[in-house]
């Protein structure tokens, strides 16, 4: 038994506990609350570590760990550029297509995920078209450090051959005495994947009890072709000769058009949803899907701001994630709380903590394991070193002030 006492504790259900304690026993939560009633109520090792915050180890739902040699190779877009979106793709496209495989590359994710661990994230939600992450896991596999799933991303637009999925049943990567790290498929997105093909990717994971995760309503050049068919994205798609030019528009937003699909139900993601309105929030609370914001992409890409308060007004479960190191400068999720917070000032801190934490490990299926500090749960928690004199202020400590190279912050195995 071991008891870990801090000046605050955040849980993040419940308001902060002053002079707090997480009583600990084989790497399993066993009771939250204050220093004196763990202290009366449990006998074991006490670790006080003073001025301090102890919260859930943070989840990080969205990223492209294959992405990360690619850091620093593309700049950051205006706010608002009509077809900087589509600009931002061509760019990557190109980049990808010129670079080969190699050792860097693998250097380059095992970096990026040790930036991850530094920063307080315990559990993922990593998607990639090749194979260099699972064979990275699969060699690391006896200490690899994550939880979470790996998303085998598929894009297949209507006028290419579709892949056949294999059978659904989700592989584990790691080794059953290091962290619990899966395989399952993705969609990219509505406009790279032909609607059969979503259908399947969908129904694959409702059969593996996987979550369905896709990029949806990112971009305005998304909207539009959409809506439209027409603008920038749309002449991306015809670059790559992806689309029939007989297809038909839906005329809709990409989260009408998953939803007439059936593809939108609480165990869908949808990335981003920048440029969802209120009308597609209501469907999104409606089929009580997560949307998994990524504030620090979107500012870098210039597509906006998603509409999380509105969001949280719903009800509707929000996730945080970094997405890449070719549409961010840092994979943390300290920093997207930040930027999250900055995004939408009435959004309370307590609900943005939520969705690094909770709403992360909800949306990836983890919620059993992770997101909360409250018995039964992994023992693995975040740290964060700094004199805070109110639970306000702790709050605010963790989302706005975590972040800064300043602040002292570790995963502690409790
Ligand atoms: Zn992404």
């Amino acid at each position: 038994m071991r008891i870990h006492l801090a000046r605050w504790i955040i849980t993040p259900d419940r308001p902060p506990i002053e002079n707090g304690g997480v009583a600990t026993f084989g790497g399993r939560i066993v009771a939250v609350g204050s220093a004196a009633e763990l202290r009366r109520n449990f006998h074991g090792e006490v670790t006080d570590h003073g001025n301090a915050i102890l919260c859930p180890a943070l989840v990080n739902c969205h990223c492209h760990l294959e992405l990360s040699h690619l850091a620093y190779r593309l700049n950051p877009l205006e706010q608002g550029q009509k077809g900087g979106f589509s600009d931002w793709v061509r760019k990557l496209i190109r980049i990808r297509e010129q670079e080969g495989c190699g050792a860097s590359r693998e250097d380059a994710v095992e970096n990026a995920m040790l930036q991850m661990v530094d920063n307080g994230i315990a559990v993922l939600g990593d998607v990639g078209n090749g194979d260099l992450v699972p064979s990275f896991v699969q060699r690391t596999r006896n200490h690899w450090p994550l939880a979470g799933i790996y998303f085998k991303e598929i894009i297949a637009p209507i006028n290419v051959q579709q892949p056949e999925l294999p059978e659904p049943r989700i592989k584990r990567l790691s080794s059953p005495s290091a962290m619990p790290f899966f395989v399952a498929v993705s969609a990219h997105a509505p406009y790279t994947v032909a609607p059969n093909t979503l259908k399947a990717i969908d129904n694959w994971n409702r059969s593996a009890g996987t979550p369905f995760t896709i990029h949806a309503a990112e971009s305005p050049d998304e909207t539009e072709f959409f809506k439209s068919g027409t603008g920038p994205l749309r002449k991306l798609v015809e670059e790559r000769g992806h689309w029939p030019p007989d297809w038909k528009i839906p005329g809709t937003s990409s989260v009408q058009y998953l939803e007439s699909l059936g593809c939108l139900h609480e165990k869908t993601v949808l990335i981003h949803c920048v440029q969802a309105d209120s009308e597609h929030l209501d469907i999104i609370a409606e089929n009580r899907a997560t949307v998994c914001l990524c504030p620090g992409s979107n500012r870098f890409i210039g597509v906006g701001k998603a509409p999380s308060f509105e969001m949280y007004k719903r009800g509707i479960n929000i996730a945080l994630g970094t997405d890449s190191l070719a549409s961010n400068r840092k994979l943390s999720i300290l920093s997207e709380m930040a930027q999250l917070a900055s995004d939408a000032p009435a959004l309370p801190p307590e609900a943005i903590l939520k969705a690094a934490t909770a709403g992360g490990a909800r949306a990836l299926g983890h919620e059993n394991d992770f997101g909360r500090l409250e018995p039964g749960k992994s023992a693995l928690m975040l740290l964060i070193r700094g004199e805070c004199a109110s639970a306000g202020d702790a709050l605010e400590f963790t989302v706005c002030q975590a972040c800064k190279d300043t602040v002292n912050v570790s995963l502690i195995e409790g």
